[in-house]
């Protein structure tokens, strides 16, 4: 099914993103995570693509898993990293075949100790370039788009950055999901902004809750994680419980308000844990 017709069903979308496991431990730990998962019985998920071929092969294997084996509503993450045209159009027919109809269509990071992003000499250097390529190769699957409340760290400019979130929707895409952030307020005034510069599709918020402080630490070197939750966190430590539980309270208020000032859903950056994720589901619903 696609996310565009689950739209039209109930007014708010739960949605898990995960990562396809390293290994055959962490693939039985992500079994048992999954399946705590799916009894909040989400209405699609997602599975995020790596850099290189085996990561591929994986994220192709765990859509095929997730769509065809357990029967949820899945979009396969893809980046155009070093694709060709001609990689591009095979992995569009790979995906298509296994029944997908659901595609996170993404420019992708510089590979690791590269400043820049290069692009492949006969591939796209920006996500609206390879949609709007998927799109005149007659493939109809629902795109989603990334987008960035608190604006892509290489966009010249807020204004720069949401221009080329309206490219990448009028090349395509049909909704958005933003990347984590902890600042409700900004949330909101970014969506304000996107519909001020035409763009009307559902964006929805990217939520990870906090819950250790070397997460505090990571987030916050970053650029995106608040500093008051950090003195808090700071305050328990070697007191690791206490540490969850505070990053818990945050992250619960944080969906809380989001919801009842009107976001459209919850796209939960699992990191293939279901213990938070099932916590916070407890408290919101
Ligand atoms: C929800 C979500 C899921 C993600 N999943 C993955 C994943 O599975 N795998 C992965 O590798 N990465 C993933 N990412 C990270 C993403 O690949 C990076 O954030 C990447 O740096 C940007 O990708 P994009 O598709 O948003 O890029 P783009 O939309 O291409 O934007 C990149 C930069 O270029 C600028 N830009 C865009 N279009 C133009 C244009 N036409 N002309 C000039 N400038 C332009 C933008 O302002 C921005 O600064 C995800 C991000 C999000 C938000």
């Amino acid at each position: 099914m696609k996310i565009t017709d689950i739209f039209k069903q109930p007014p708010r979308t739960f949605s898990f993103e995960f990562f396809p496991p390293k290994d055959e431990i962490s693939a039985v730990d992500f079994g048992i995570n999954v399946g705590q998962l799916m009894n909040l019985n989400p209405s699609f998920v997602s599975v995020t693509y790596g850099a290189g071929g085996s990561l591929q092969e994986r994220t192709f294997a765990l859509v095929d898993y997730l769509q065809n084996k357990i029967g949820l509503p899945t979009m396969a993450h893809y980046t155009c990293v070093g694709a060709s045209k001609e990689k591009i159009l095979a992995d569009m027919h790979a995906i298509r075949a296994m029944g997908i109809e659901n595609l996170m269509a993404l420019r992708g990071d510089p590979p690791k100790g590269s400043a820049a992003f290069k692009p492949h000499p006969d591939g796209f250097a920006y996500a609206d370039e390879l949609i709007a390529f998927i799109r005149a190769a007659g493939f109809n699957f629902c795109i989603g788009g990334g987008a960035y409340p608190e604006t892509h760290p290489e966009a010249l400019s807020r204004e720069a950055d949401i221009r080329n979130l309206k490219r990448k929707v009028d090349a395509g895409a049909s909704f958005l999901l933003t990347q984590l952030f902890y600042d409700n307020a900004g949330y909101f005034r970014f969506v304000e902004q996107c519909r001020a510069a035409g763009i009307v599709c559902r964006i929805i918020p990217g939520i990870l809750p906090i819950t250790t402080f070397s997460q505090w630490e990571r987030f916050s070197a970053m650029g995106n994680a608040p500093a008051a939750l950090g003195e808090q966190l700071k305050s328990f430590a070697g007191n690791p419980k206490k540490v969850y539980q505070a990053g818990m309270d945050f992250a619960i208020a944080q969906c809380r308000e989001l919801l009842s000032k009107g976001a459209p859903g919850l796209h939960f950056f699992t990191l293939n844990k279901s213990r938070a994720t099932v916590e916070i589901f407890e408290e919101i619903s």
